[in-house]
């Protein structure tokens, strides 16, 4: 295993954050426990592509995890929103139609034309 000689960053190291362009939404490839304190992360910048391996604590590990989490939230409160737009364009796409374009029960059919 090559562990390395020492970390890449600390327990305040922002892991979401781009080290190539202004990108916030680095994104974890594969991590791996290499010890009771250590963590390899290899990761990746959907903006711009740039890829790290950061070794770091368990604490960046946790900062990171509630940095995905708050924005998995963010995103599932969007995902709601549209979901709300959706339905009700579903239920009157273009309204009631007028009273007089309604057809009642009572008229007959062009089947009960043709009888
Ligand atoms: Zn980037």
């Amino acid at each position: 295993m090559d562990r390395p000689d020492r970390l890449t960053g600390n327990a305040d190291t922002a892991l979401e954050v781009c080290r190539s362009c202004p990108s916030r939404l680095v994104q974890p490839v594969q991590w791996r426990r290499l010890g009771d304190d250590l963590w390899e992360i290899d990761l990746r910048c959907p903006d711009c592509g740039a890829t790290a391996r950061e070794f770091v604590p368990k604490e960046a590990v946790a900062r990171y995890d509630q940095v995905m989490r708050r924005a998995r939230q963010v995103l599932e409160r969007h995902l709601e929103a549209i979901e709300r737009v959706d339905m009700g364009a579903d239920r009157a796409p273009y309204g009631d139609p007028p009273p007089d374009l309604r057809i009642l029960p009572e008229e007959p059919g062009p089947a009960a034309d043709a009888a």
